[in-house]
C-alpha cells in the first residue's frame, strides 16, 4: 500500500483507468522493456504491488484479451486456395478444410496475442486468465445447437455451419496455446508449476468437447451438401456438391487433421484430436447440442468476462466458395 507507483507506469495505471487497454499493454511493455531489472521472478508481484489489486487484474485480462496482430479472430485467407476453399483441379482444399479461412500462424488460430509477447514473470498469470475466458466461451459455443437443417436457405446454413467449426477450432488453438506454455513454463514461473498443470489438464478435457463439436458440425455440413446433391437440377451444381458431401464427411470421420487448419500440435500429441474420431460412420446427431454434455470443467469459479466478444455479424452476405467467420470477409466477390 505504501509503495509509490513509479514514473513510468503512471502511463498504464491511467490508461487502466480509463478503460484503454491496449495503451495500457504498450504502456507496459515500454516498462518492461526499458526498465533494466524488470521483469522475470517478480515481476508479477511488483507489478501488482504497483498497480494495486484492481488495476493488476485489469491489466493481466488486457493482456489475455490483447489481439494478434497478424490476423482477425485467428483467421487468414487460406493461401493454398486463396479463400476459394478448392484447389485449381477442383480438390476441396485441405489446409482450410474447404473453408477458405485458415489459421493464422502467429497465434495458432487463437486471435488473442502469442505468450512470448507477454513479460516472463506475467505469463502464468495470463494464461490462467485466458483459459478462464476460452473456457467460457466454449462452454457458450457448446450450449448453442448447430444450425438446424433447413433447405430453403442452404447459403446461410453452410455459411453457420462453418462458422461453428471455425468458432470451436479458435478455442482449440487458444487452448492448445495454453497447453504448450504449461507444459514447458520458463524457469522464473516454476513456482506456478502445480496450477499450470491443472490448467493443462482441465484445458485438455475442454478441447476434446471442442473437437466433437467440431465433427458435428463437419457432419452436418456433408449432410447439407449432399441434400443439395440429390435437390439440384443443375448437374455441374450436382456434382461440386456430392464432391463436397464426400470430402466433409471423410474429414469428419478422419482419426488425424494433420496438414490442416484443425491439427493442434500440442493436442495432437495428448491425443486429444484423435480421441474422438467416431468409429462408426453414422451417428445422425439432429442438433449436436442437445447431448447435454457441455459441463465444462472450470479452473476456479470464473468471474463474470467482460470483453472481445463474437458478434455474429447479420449482415453479412453468405459467401458461396469459402465459408467465413463472424466479422470475417473474403477479398473476392461472390459467384
Ligand atoms: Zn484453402
Ligand atoms: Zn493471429
Amino acid at each position: 500500500m505504501s509503495h509509490p507507483t513509479e514514473s513510468f507506469m503512471q502511463p498504464v495505471v491511467a490508461a487502466l483507468k480509463a478503460g484503454r487497454r491496449i495503451d495500457a499493454v504498450r504502456h507496459f511493455q515500454a516498462a518492461v522493456a526499458h526498465q533494466t531489472g524488470l521483469g522475470g521472478a517478480g515481476l508479477a508481484a511488483w507489478v501488482e504491488q504497483q498497480l494495486g489489486r484492481k488495476l493488476n487484474s485489469e491489466l493481466v485480462k488486457a493482456l489475455a484479451q490483447y489481439p494478434c496482430m497478424g490476423c482477425k479472430k485467428g483467421l487468414v485467407i487460406c493461401e493454398d486456395c486463396e479463400g476459394r476453399a478448392q484447389t485449381d483441379d477442383q480438390r476441396m482444399c485441405d489446409k482450410c478444410t474447404g473453408l477458405g479461412a485458415a489459421n493464422c500462424d502467429f497465434c495458432g488460430g487463437s486471435g488473442w496475442i502469442t505468450y512470448r509477447f507477454v513479460p516472463v514473470g506475467m505469463r502464468s498469470a495470463v494464461v490462467i486468465e485466458r483459459a478462464k475466458m476460452v473456457l467460457n466461451k466454449a462452454q457458450e459455443l457448446l450450449a448453442e445447437p448447430l444450425p438446424p437443417p433447413g433447405r430453403k436457405d442452404a447459403k446461410r446454413q453452410r455459411v453457420a455451419l462453418g462458422q461453428a467449426v471455425l468458432r470451436a477450432n479458435r478455442y482449440l488453438g487458444a487452448l492448445d496455446n495454453a497447453i504448450g506454455l504449461c507444459k514447458r513454463p520458463q524457469q522464473q514461473e516454476h513456482q506456478a508449476q502445480a496450477s499450470l498443470q491443472r490448467v493443462a489438464a482441465v484445458c485438455r478435457k475442454a478441447a476434446s468437447r471442442l473437437e466433437k463439436r467440431v465433427r458435428q458440425a463437419l457432419k452436418a455440413l456433408a449432410r447439407l451438401e449432399a441434400d443439395q446433391a440429390r435437390n439440384s437440377q443443375n448437374s455441374s451444381h450436382r456434382d461440386r456438391a456430392s464432391r463436397r458431401s464426400k470430402y466433409f464427411e471423410q474429414r469428419a470421420a478422419s482419426a488425424s487433421f494433420v496438414g490442416t487448419s484443425l491439427d493442434h500440435l500440442h493436442l495432437r500429441e495428448l491425443d486429444v484430436l484423435a480421441s474422438s474420431a467416431p468409429a462408426r460412420p453414422k451417428s445422425t446427431p439432429r442438433s449436436a447440442a442437445s447431448s447435454r454434455s457441455h459441463g465444462m470443467p472450470s479452473i476456479a469459479p470464473a468471474p463474470a468476462q467482460e470483453d472481445t466478444r463474437e458478434t455474429p455479424d447479420s449482415t453479412q452476405e453468405p459467401d458461396e466458395r469459402g465459408v467465413t467467420d463472424p466479422g470475417w470477409r473474403p477479398a473476392a466477390s461472390g459467384e
